[in-house]
């Protein structure tokens, strides 16, 4: 069995849904998938819109825009079914939502705050409204298909925002739930991204979810495999809207793909290889534009692996944006102790999630995302040394298994970059990256350097073209 978890822009309009099930269909063929959708593109982004304005009494602009998500989804059922009973059933559907989303956007516009757990609320109508019309759809077409809402299954904790699931109650929901329609021939259409906690609250675990309740499903169903597909063909060499030269890359390690995903490259949610290698399923990176190319193949299995042997030093290149970088210099650091665990002690007490450190005798830079950098923050910092802030940088790093043993990758990544100012270097423990912090202004000039000084003579059979370039 398998997962298949198809993406926004896999389902944003018509034509792209009408691919998605023609994908399914084939698929279905060599056994019963459990398919896992994101909302429309688009949609997530103007649901966060509406519990914003609604949190700020904008109530017109609220509505107006609660109007347009309502559209999107009645104009896709009119693209998408042909039988008039069908399609005024799923109007009034769709109009169920959209009415409980309209007493949301009324009660929070009243009450005049939004809080994490009602803004979670608001999102979690972006996944329900494209997986109703995708199940109808489908359904229509003949593949027997049963619509589930996952939160009576991904049951997670109360961290709203960023929830994180119950594994063993979830576990136990699959195998009552989802199971068994399986085994009985029949697709489920469900969710990504959202849950609910055992008080029946409903949560969403972080942007880009889907990936991760995918990767998790696909782990509690012991499935052979677990189906990303997306807008691009695979993971590549870089994002290609960075670099219009990137190569899919035909094979990488789950350590590749994390690290990859950890750093930047929106691909793959961070989080969604860790199901994977506990249950060692394959992940497959796939297009749904170009369903028969080969995508990447994420998996730590040594005998794929050796089949597509790769000595060159790097596999790809992330790019994170939106950072800054928080330097403390004190003199109370030198040959003392203690230091660095006050330090971290005020970025974990005010939730800041430190990506990239580096240091010396008498000061510590890290780099942070720029939202999270508050007055409060630097006030606390302050109390430790002289603090400076740098905003609008942005971490561009290599990674590569191969990086682990290799000689000579500092100097041909500096040598690259000889022409762009570097703020802070690093290399990651794990040993398979090495990051570099510049201006965002210099991030075009960089990724390409670095991409043509690796990637430019490559050769070797793991990377390939992109369909239709
Ligand atoms: P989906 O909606 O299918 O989840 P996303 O937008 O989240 O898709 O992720 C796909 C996008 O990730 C691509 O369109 C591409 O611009 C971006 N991306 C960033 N880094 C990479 C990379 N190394 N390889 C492929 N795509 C990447
Ligand atoms: N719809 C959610 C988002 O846009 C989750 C996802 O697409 O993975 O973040
Ligand atoms: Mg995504």
């Amino acid at each position: 069995m398998a997962v298949m978890k198809f993406g926004g822009t896999s389902v944003g309009t018509a034509s792209a849904m009408q691919q998605a099930i023609a994908i399914v269909a084939e698929k279905r063929k060599a056994g019963v998938p459990l398919v896992v959708l994101s909302a429309c593109s688009g949609i997530t982004n103007k649901l966060i819109q509406i519990a914003d304005a609604a949190g700020s009494g904008r109530l017109d602009e609220a509505l107006a825009k609660v109007a347009e998500v309502r559209k999107h989804h009645v104009d896709l059922v009119g693209e998408m079914v042909g039988d008039e009973a069908l399609r005024e059933e799923l109007a009034e559907k769709i109009d169920g939502y959209v009415s409980r989303l309209e007493m949301l956007v009324k009660g929070i516009e009243i009450v005049g705050e939004l809080t994490e757990r009602s803004k979670d609320t608001f999102c979690s109508f972006g996944e329900l409204l494209s997986t109703t019309v995708f199940a109808a759809a489908m359904a229509e077409q003949g593949q027997r298909c049963q619509w589930l809402d996952v939160r009576q299954v991904m049951i997670t904790d109360d961290n709203f925002g960023f929830a994180r699931p119950i594994d063993e109650v979830c576990e136990a929901k699959v195998a009552e739930l989802i199971r068994p329609v399986l085994e009985s021939g029949v697709i489920v259409v469900t969710q990504g991204y959202i849950g609910s906690t055992t008080a029946g609250k409903t949560t969403t675990l972080g942007r880009g979810g889907s990936d991760l309740s995918a990767a998790l499903l696909g782990a509690w169903l012991h499935d052979d495999s677990i189906e990303i597909w997306t807008d691009v063909d695979g993971v590549m060499t870089c994002d290609p809207r960075l670099v219009p030269d990137a190569r899919s890359i035909r094979i990488m390690t789950f350590s590749e793909a994390a690290e990859l995903a950890y750093l930047g490259a929106k691909v793959l949610h961070p989080d969604t290889i860790a199901p994977a290698v506990r249950k060692n399923i394959p992940v497959y990176v796939l297009n749904t534009w170009h369903p028969d190319s080969k995508g990447t193949l994420i998996t730590d299995d040594p005998a794929l692996l050796s089949g597509m042997s790769y000595e060159g030093l790097v596999k790809s290149i992330a790019v994170k944006k939106g950072q800054a970088i928080v330097n403390v210099r004190s003199n109370r650091m030198l040959g003392r102790h203690g230091f660095m665990n006050e330090l971290f002690g005020v970025f974990e007490r005010f939730g800041v999630s430190v990506e990239m450190i580096s240091t010396s005798e008498v000061s510590v830079s890290v780099t942070v995302d720029d939202t999270t950098v508050s007055e409060p923050l630097i006030q606390a910092l302050s109390a430790l040394g002289d603090v400076e802030l740098e905003h609008k940088v942005a971490t561009v790093s290599v990674v590569g298994d191969n990086l682990r043993m290799s000689r000579g990758v500092a100097g041909r990544i500096f040598g690259s970059l000889r022409n762009v100012n570097l703020r802070m270097i690093s290399q990651g423990a794990s040993e398979i990256n090495v990051g570099v912090v510049v201006e965002e202004h210099d991030v075009p000039s960089a990724v390409l350097a670095l991409h043509c000084e690796f990637f430019s003579g490559e050769q070797c059979g793991i990377f390939e073209k992109p369909a239709g370039s």
